[in-house]
């Protein structure tokens, strides 16, 4: 048999862990209030209203009929792209900031995703600002391009560091492009990422003495430099003021490690004030391991139990070389966490019921997600052998106490069972109102592709399609 439903089989004894195998939610817990898209929207009209503010004071500088030939043409275009560059990159350290009003909103992976689409739109708004402004000043100035960037580096108050700021967001650009950054190991990338900040700095000065609208003191400079100022306020809180702070209050620690399969394994966490952390399930943290060989790195993991007030868990799979040291924790690790973050949890869902489909380790944000769904919520769980499959006796619990209907879809991606079963006659046949329910997918690329292809092809609408790709 390829698939089984095994729902209401009852729970099963846990692990030999003193933390492991307990259920997070003996009793449902109430309804959760729902986070609709109205602070997505909200916050996407001010991204607009501010780009039409930054490029607003050339407007207002530029007479009628002043654009008269070529080079004023080129020049124009050069000042209105430097002014998008300069706004697009606050919003891009803005987005990264981690302020919890933008994480509760928008989540932590689409601002990653977001962060990459404007990312390389800066890119392209630096390079046509400053090729614009070389080609322009050249025709204005009759010298040659090579001449003119001469000019520019040596009579120009700020320009060295503008060019080094360019440079640097260029560099940053390029391993941003997927092809270049699965290449490189994530901490490298992460590190190198960090030299916007750097950026941000070296193109600072350069806004204020050489651009045209903002040299002059007035109310565009005034909100110009407002806009730097709330930036970093933003940054100091999201990254310095809010961790240090959750981090204190809850002095987080490593309860237990404990063996789920030969590659994965799921981490305890204890602490203090643990039932006031406001999170949900299917969100995740940041963690850093404060060993020897750990407090160094940061990678995020999400939450594999809803809260209850006495521990934390994580379940992770070994996939390189700190995963494979997680194994080696010990108890009583202290534990530096930032988060919580993420919207792929049940408050953002848009209909009662909901569909998960999970592969591998994506189980975990699923498996915490489950405590906090209505009733009537149905589990896939596809796996390749049986002994993939992860905290296989919670399942059995939750589908009764939830009652949940589960499916473990066992075999490759070829196999005919799997192939039928995530096929749109397939899923129908399991989940005959598929296309009435919110539908979360966590897992390989390979098999969240598939299955958005197959239950878009069912009719389930987009925005009823949530994605977890453990990708940031
Ligand atoms: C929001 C989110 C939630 C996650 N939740 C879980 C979870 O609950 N359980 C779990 O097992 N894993 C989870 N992951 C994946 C986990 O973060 C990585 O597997 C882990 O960081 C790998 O570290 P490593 O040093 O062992 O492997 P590495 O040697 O760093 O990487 C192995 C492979 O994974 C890729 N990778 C590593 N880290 C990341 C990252 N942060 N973003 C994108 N690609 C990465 C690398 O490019 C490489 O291909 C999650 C990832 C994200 C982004």
């Amino acid at each position: 048999m390829t698939y089984q439903d095994i729902s209401a089989s009852g729970r099963r004894a846990g692990t030999n862990s003193p933390y492991g195998g307990r259920s997070a939610a003996p009793v449902p817990p109430p309804g959760l209030p729902r986070r609709g898209p109205g602070g997505r929207r909200a916050l996407a009209a001010l991204f607009w209203l501010g780009l039409v503010a930054a490029v607003l004071p050339w407007w207002f500088d530029t007479p009628a009929g002043s654009l008269a030939g070529r080079t004023d043409l080129l020049t124009a275009a050069g000042r209105i792209t430097g002014l998008v560059a300069g706004y697009l990159l606050l919003v891009q350290v803005l987005m990264m900031s981690r302020v919890g009003v933008l994480e509760r909103w928008i989540g932590g992976e689409r601002l990653s995703r977001l962060h990459r689409d404007l990312g390389a739109t800066l890119l392209v708004a630096v390079l046509a600002h400053l090729s614009l402004i070389v080609v322009g000043y050249a025709g204005l100035e009759r010298k040659s391009l090579l001449g003119e960037v001469g000019s520019l580096l040596g009579n120009y108050e700020d320009m060295v560091s503008a060019f080094v700021a360019a440079g640097i967001l260029l560099t940053v650009g390029l391993t941003g492009i997927r092809a270049i950054r699965t290449v490189l190991p994530y901490e490298l990338w992460y590190h190198l990422h960090l030299t916007s900040y750097a950026a941000l700095l070296l193109g600072f000065g350069h806004q204020f003495s050489n651009g045209a609208q903002l040299f002059e003191p007035g109310p565009v400079r005034t909100g110009w430099i407002a806009g730097y100022l709330l930036v970093l306020a933003a940054l100091v809180w999201g990254r310095v003021v809010a961790p240090l702070h959750f981090n204190l209050r809850h002095r987080l620690q490593v309860a237990d490690v404990v063996a789920e399969s030969p590659d994965t394994i799921s981490i305890y966490l204890t602490g203090r004030r643990l039932n006031q952390i406001d999170m949900l399930g299917g969100q995740y943290f940041r963690w850093r391991f404060l060993n020897a060989g750990g407090w160094w790195q940061s990678h995020p993991f999400s939450l594999s139990a809803a809260t209850n007030g006495r521990w934390l868990r994580l379940t992770v799979k070994v996939v390189g070389a700190h995963t494979a040291d997680l194994r080696d924790l010990r108890p009583g690790t202290r534990v530096w966490a930032e988060g919580p973050s993420g919207t792929f949890t049940a408050a953002h869902r848009t209909r009662e019921r909901a569909l998960l489909i999970a592969g591998g380790s994506g189980i975990a944000p699923l498996r915490a997600m489950l405590e906090e769904l209505p009733p009537g919520a149905a589990l896939i769980y596809r796996a390749r052998t049986p002994a993939d499959v992860l905290l296989h006796q919670e399942l059995d619990w939750l589908a009764q106490a939830r009652q949940t209907s589960v499916w473990y879809v066992i075999g490759s991606r070829n196999d005919s069972g799997p192939r039928q079963v995530m096929s749109p006659e397939g899923l129908r046949r399991l989940v005959p109102d598929v296309t009435r329910r919110d539908v979360y997918l966590c897992g390989p690329a390979g098999l969240v592709d598939e299955a958005v292809r197959a239950l878009r092809r069912t009719g389930v609408p987009r925005r009823q399609i949530h994605l977890a790709t453990f990708e940031l």
